[in-house]
């Protein structure tokens, strides 16, 4: 999980020492409730909610029925009402998070109110002892509140935990005991789910089946993979391509496979001492197989894949390109184990350190990613890729964030052979025998794997234009005399690359 301070541990805590704004960030309002009354001892609790204006936090009893929280928090701020009190807001995004065109956060009245009630409650001796608790399925913390805001998450439950709730659910509801083993396969499913998903998820399973059985298992995957959808910033990947269909880059492959032995026996190897993987950064030459390699990683490790697109979860708000990163991330995990590919990594960091709120928010959401990798212990595998790593930080390629970092050149003649059979081996498999490979190769110094698939796919479309029964070399060398390798457009940038990968002593994805 990401590192922020947990409400269980820490709640009480902050409470005690004078935080005046708590912020709880949960979709599970129970739960927080539950916890905020473990720890209100003989203070006074108010709760101001969206549609029953400020209640009795208890009881629900209402106090100032039907007001907003503005006028609430502007009756609140004077007088001694607060005095030993923790006042509760819930359903407040759309205020806190009010923006004005441009995006920046509208300086409104609730938060100035906020910002009144806090300086009080911080005032020490002449000052209040009160706790502000805003609970809210998403960050949003107006810039005014940031330094006097202090963000807890709700953790989700753990396997003994979900353990307890299967073993009380079949308790209460009378159902037949599930088999040990498959007892254990459900808790690891279940993890990552909130409390109320988990209940959900068990009525269903056995409004439909009765009892818990294999089926249950089908459900819990279909509706962690909703999550993802709804959540919109991941992308699940099929698995298409394997390690198979990537011609060299031995190196690299073999890594790959050693990762692959480890997650396939993962409780075994823990237990042996070994260090979960963390992930790779895979960078080099565009079209050489990066994207290739990440997709292989899922189906070699047997894991889903999911796929981070950094065009994408930079919002259209800076500011929500933190939220969506720490979204993101907590999605990996709960799919854990699974791969989890970063692509085009340099996109989100380019501009670190550069000034400017833009510069801000990329150096705050760099900041997230490299914590989150480097204490990560989940079995959310990272493959990062990037094109062009003179625009990533020098921190990000310290080693303790990443297992190791490979660096993809263009294909040498071995490799250039290997990609011809593969792309050729999948369209025209009977031709292959007549074709001299030797030739091909020879002509196709400085192409990139993209480009040789490019040759490939557009020599079989003339030669069937031509009319043609067969491939043959000619028809390929034809091909690549019309076309202009990678190394031909850009051959100084390549070079300036390859001497900085080496330079920086980058394992080499080839062998
Ligand atoms: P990038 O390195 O930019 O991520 P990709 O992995 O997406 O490049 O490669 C683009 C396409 O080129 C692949 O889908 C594949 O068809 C072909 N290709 C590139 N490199 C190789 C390779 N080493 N072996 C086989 N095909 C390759």
């Amino acid at each position: 999980m990401l590192h922020l301070p947990t409400v269980k541990d820490n709640l009480g805590g902050y409470i005690d020492a004078g935080f005046p704004i708590l912020y709880i960030c949960t979709y599970e309002e129970e739960k927080a409730d539950r916890y905020i009354s473990s720890v209100a001892g003989r203070k006074k609790v108010l709760e101001w909610n969206g549609s029953d204006g400020l209640v009795n936090f208890k009881t629900k009893a209402p106090l100032l029925p039907d007001q907003s929280l503005e006028a609430v928090l502007d009756f609140l701020k004077i007088g001694k009402e607060l005095d030993r009190t923790l006042l509760v807001i819930k359903d407040a995004d759309s205020l806190l998070a009010a923006r004005d065109d441009a995006g920046r956060p509208e300086s409104d009245k609730v938060t100035a109110l906020l910002k009144e009630i806090a300086r009080r409650i911080r005032k020490g001796n002449g000052g209040i002892d009160a706790t502000v608790i805003i609970v809210s399925s998403v960050l949003h913390i107006p810039q005014p509140l940031e330094k006097l805001v202090t963000v807890l998450e709700l953790e989700l439950p753990d396997e003994t935990e979900i353990k307890e709730m299967i073993d009380r659910f079949i308790q209460d509801n009378g159902i037949s005991t599930v088999p040990e083993r498959f007892l254990e396969e459900m808790v690891i499913a279940f993890k990552g789910l909130s409390e109320s998903e988990i209940g959900d998820l068990l009525n269903l399973a056995v409004a439909q089946e009765g009892e818990l059985t294999g089926k249950t298992l089908k459900l819990i995957f279909d509706q962690k993979q909703q999550m993802i959808l709804k959540a919109g910033i991941l992308e699940m990947i099929p698995l298409k391509e394997g390690i198979a269909d990537i011609g060299g880059l031995e190196n690299l492959k073999e890594w790959l496979k050693k990762k692959a032995k480890v997650f396939k026996d993962i409780k075994k190897a823990m237990d042996f001492g070994v260090a979960m993987p963390k992930g790779v950064l895979i960078a080099g030459v565009p079209g050489c197989g990066k994207s290739l390699s990440a997709k292989a990683a899922g189906k070699l490790f047997d894991m889903p894949l999911l796929r981070l697109d950094m065009g994408r979860l930079m919002g259209k708000y800076l500011g929500e390109s933190e939220e969506n990163m720490r979204k993101a991330i907590r999605l990996a995990e709960a799919i854990s184990p699974c791969v989890l590919w970063v692509d085009e990594l340099e996109k989100a960091f380019a501009g670190i350190g550069s000034g400017g709120s833009g510069g801000e928010v990329t150096t705050r959401l760099f900041g997230t990613f490299l914590t989150w990798m480097q204490e990560k212990t989940s079995a959310a595998f990272v493959v990062a890729t990037a094109n062009d790593i003179t625009k990533l930080p020098p921190e990000l390629l310290r080693k303790e964030r990443f297992d190791e970092i490979f660096y993809v050149p263009l294909p040498n003649k071995e490799e250039r052979r290997k990609i011809f059979e593969i792309h050729l081996g999948k369209r025209r498999k009977e031709d292959i025998s007549g074709i001299d490979m030797e030739r091909l190769v020879a002509e196709t110094e400085g192409y990139s794997g993209a480009d040789i698939e490019g040759v490939v796919s557009e020599s079989i479309e003339s030669a069937f234009v031509k009319g043609s029964q067969r491939l043959s070399t000619e028809d390929i060398l034809d091909c690549i005399r019309n076309t202009h390798s990678l190394s031909e457009i850009m051959k100084e940038p390549l070079k300036e690359m390859a001497k900085l990968y080496e330079d920086r002593k980058f394992k080499k994805a080839s062998r």
